[in-house]
């Protein structure tokens, strides 16, 4: 089986935004981004070689000459399945006004941030009476909404506004379980998991909170890597809220929700406390979605699927909960971020739609940037592309060449 995300992956362009000259350049490119794809995807669904290239040119004396008409794999052929990225790349990419860092941040729906908005509109209001679930936008409702600004990609061949879809990775393990964790360690701290609270300082509690998490894991046979340390500097938030540091990769966050989900079971168990009931019942939603997720096919089943949207739902009513006990307290645990609403939709994607979210993680995207950003730090910026596209095929030759080899010792 191949492993490595650089042989089946190909990069079409790598270009930051904000690096681009104009709004009229970065205009531009998306546009011809898209168009590319588009194209592409349109040659790939007829399945058979082109006449011309993607800019109108001859393929006459190229190699792809002897590709015109010919079957171009076997008679398979691809389409648009669905469009995945990050919460930038989303807003870039589609030109959405509705974003993350707006009054107005949902394009999916017509929910407000901010200290002035109405309380139904307030994404923060989960109550009955709120009336932002009753504003979700389908296709065609985007395209009369916000018709003076149009994705690009409406070109490509199948594409949906429903088919931009939330990314689970950045959503949870490197949004919402950062906060879920690392307030929920707080809240172990202050109920004595790891000694009594006040006898020792902060730095020393986590570190004994640290040595338990990796013992519990050790002992269920859930690696967890001993780096970096439980500390002070990396679990309190730079605005003061506690949440695990980006020094935490999104598979150590996935490994601890599983250790905040088994610990604060069994600190719940004894106690009629409703605050660590509630922690025990949001960090096991997340969990069994989580769980869900990771055994089912990428189709699930209908009870799959409930039962996923439901847990999810269930977590995000727990965690929702907890940030207003503590906001009450005015203590800075369970922050509530734009991510927590967008897992709102994510959560009602996976009833509707019965697709495992993993299709739409970015593990291995993240990975694939990393290794290019390898690559291309050691390319002068003046031929940086050019560098970048032989250094890649290189590459790819190189893993060729080692696979054949591997192939004809076991052959
Ligand atoms: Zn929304």
């Amino acid at each position: 089986m191949v492993k490595d995300v650089l042989l089946y992956k190909w990069p079409i362009a790598v270009i930051p935004e904000r690096r681009m000259r104009s709004p009229e350049v970065r205009a531009a490119v998306n546009e011809t981004v898209a168009a590319l794809t588009a194209w592409s995807i349109g040659v790939a669904s007829e399945g058979v070689g082109p006449e011309m290239g993607f800019m109108g040119e001859s393929l006459a004396g190229t190699d792809r000459e002897g590709l015109i008409g010919q079957p171009l794999a076997f008679g398979w052929r691809a389409c648009y399945f669905a469009f995945k990225g990050d919460l930038k790349a989303r807003h870039e990419v589609h030109c959405l006004r509705r974003y993350y860092q707006c009054n107005r941040f949902c394009d999916r729906c017509l929910a407000l941030q901010g200290s002035k908005c109405p309380t139904p509109m307030d994404f923060r209001n989960i109550s009955d009476d709120a009336a932002w679930p009753l504003t979700c936008i389908d296709h065609s409702t985007y395209l009369h909404l916000d018709q003076e600004c149009l994705t690009p990609w409406l070109k490509v061949p199948g594409f949906n506004f429903l088919s931009i879809t939330y990314d689970y990775m950045h959503n949870f393990y490197l949004g919402t379980a950062r906060d879920l964790v690392g307030s929920a360690i707080k809240v172990f701290v202050d109920h004595g998991l790891v000694g009594d609270p006040g006898t020792k300082s902060m730095d020393e509690m986590l570190c004994l909170v640290h040595r338990r998490m990796r013992s519990v894991c050790r002992e269920n046979g859930v690696p967890l890597p001993c780096k970096p340390n439980l500390t002070m500097a990396n679990i309190g938030g730079e605005d003061g809220y506690f949440s695990m540091g980006t020094r935490f990769k999104a598979a150590h966050i996935k490994t601890m929700v599983w250790w905040v989900a088994k610990e604060s079971e069994r600190l719940a168990a004894p106690s009629n406390e409703p605050l660590l009931n509630v922690l025990a019942v949001c960090a096991y939603g997340l969990q069994r979605c989580t769980e869900v997720m990771d055994l089912a096919s990428v189709v699930l089943t209908k009870e799959e699927a409930e039962e996923a949207s439901e847990s999810l739902h269930l977590h995000l009513r727990c965690y929702f909960w907890l940030a207003s006990y503590f906001y009450l307290r005015r203590k800075m645990l369970f922050k509530v971020r734009c991510k927590t609403h967008y897992n709102f939709h994510i959560a009602q994607d996976i009833k509707n739609y019965q697709l495992n979210a993993a299709l739409f993680h970015t593990f291995q995207e993240e990975s694939f940037l990393g290794k290019l950003k390898c690559i291309a730090v050691r390319c002068h910026g003046k031929t940086c592309t050019k560098r970048l596209f032989q250094r890649y095929l290189l590459c790819l030759a190189v893993f060729l060449e080692d696979l054949g080899r591997t192939t004809r010792k076991v052959g």
